[in-house]
């Protein structure tokens, strides 16, 4: 992708590495699993040490899984990413800089989303940390004195512990999944772009224009959070706006994402709005949505919590479909439709950037 940036559409090319500890996004559940399991065995004997399990449980789980930090990554193998960052410089002065981004990395296999389906999936992860929560409930109210019945209450949510360990099968460190759709739509779109300015001819006069190509996006948006560190300094010389592309599939799901990161991170609304209007202009259908409590996240939730003004784009049903990490994102699920209208409306997006500032 670097190559095709650089030889074919006219960029200033930079290729940079991060170091990550890929284990870490999925791998704490392997120690959630342990934590509800003591939480369990503990209860019955020592109802404190039972809620302090349940408790470090469910702190992991929104720590990593919720808000993308990395509190035990340090545990995991550390290895490096890749991040690109390719740039057509402005014809004259630069006054603003408009940055699509894409990450190159696709998923592991989420094996109940593959066997069963991504419904299966949510219902099992909400299952499992209503378990977790329902034993710091039993423990507080047995530390507070209620009566046999709450006894009786933890003996019949023994059964989670038939639901529990379906957790280790959320992600298939062992397959890794094409990712045609999550994410080369996002990548190639972006490319696609700068090398339609490339072969137009196209220099926008005071806008530098350009790609950002992320890496370990699915182990927790590594790669983002690099990037942002690395340049946010550099690029507060101009106003900087940065559009992640992210999963374009269905055009009756094309929308600009207001909030991101499991509905916690704000998106900016300017570029919602341009988004939105752009897609207005040429009478594609583009609505406005928000990744919901356990959605997961795109890139653009890491820019804007390291200051950048960036939203996200996606074309996608946010009640999984087959194809959604698993082995079933190949080309041929590709939707030319789709991958067309995201095009018409970036393409005019950036004129009518450009035109604006
Ligand atoms: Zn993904």
């Amino acid at each position: 992708m670097a190559e095709i940036l650089r030889n074919e559409c006219g960029c200033r090319v930079k290729t940079e590495r991060f170091d990550f500890h890929p284990g870490g996004f999925w791998g704490y559940l392997r120690f959630c699993v342990v934590l509800d399991l003591l939480c369990v065995m503990t209860f019955f004997m020592t109802p404190w040490l039972s809620l302090f399990f349940g408790t470090v449980s469910m702190a992991l789980m929104i720590s990593e899984y919720i808000l993308y930090r990395e509190p035990i990554d340090p545990l995991f193998a550390k290895r490096q990413g890749t991040n690109v960052t390719a740039v057509r410089p402005a014809g004259d002065a630069v006054r603003q800089r408009i940055l699509f981004t894409g990450h190159m990395d696709a998923a592991w296999e989420a094996t109940l989303s593959y066997h069963i389906s991504g419904t299966f999936y949510i219902v099992h992860a909400l299952l499992a940390t209503s378990g977790v929560l329902l034993y710091c409930l039993w423990s507080v109210l047995a530390l507070a004195g209620a009566g046999a019945w709450v006894d009786t209450a933890a003996k019949i949510s023994l059964v989670f512990l038939l639901i529990w360990p379906g957790v280790l099968f959320y992600c298939n460190g062992r397959r890794t999944v094409d990712g045609a759709n999550d994410n080369l739509t996002g990548c190639f779109l972006s490319i696609a772009l700068m090398k339609a300015l490339e072969e137009c001819d196209v220099r926008l006069d005071h806008t530098e224009v350009g790609v950002v190509l992320t890496g370990a996006e699915e182990a927790g948006l590594r790669g983002a959070k690099a990037w942002a560190k690395a340049h946010r300094e550099a690029y507060q010389d101009v106003p900087t706006f940065l559009f992640t592309i992210d999963t374009i599939h269905h055009p009756q799901f094309l929308m600009v994402n207001q909030r991101d990161m499991n509905g916690l991170v704000r998106n900016d609304r300017e570029l919602a709005d341009l988004f939105v209007s752009a897609a207005d202009e040429l009478d594609i259908p583009c609505g406005r949505g928000s990744i919901p409590m356990m959605g997961g996240s795109t890139d653009s939730a890491a820019f804007r919590q390291a200051g950048f003004r960036s939203v996200s784009v996606a074309g996608m049903d946010h009640h999984l479909e087959d194809y959604y990490h698993t082995r079933r994102d190949t080309c041929d699920r590709i939707d030319p439709e789709g991958i067309g209208n995201c095009f018409a409306v970036m393409a005019r997006l950036l004129e009518k950037m450009d035109g604006i500032r």
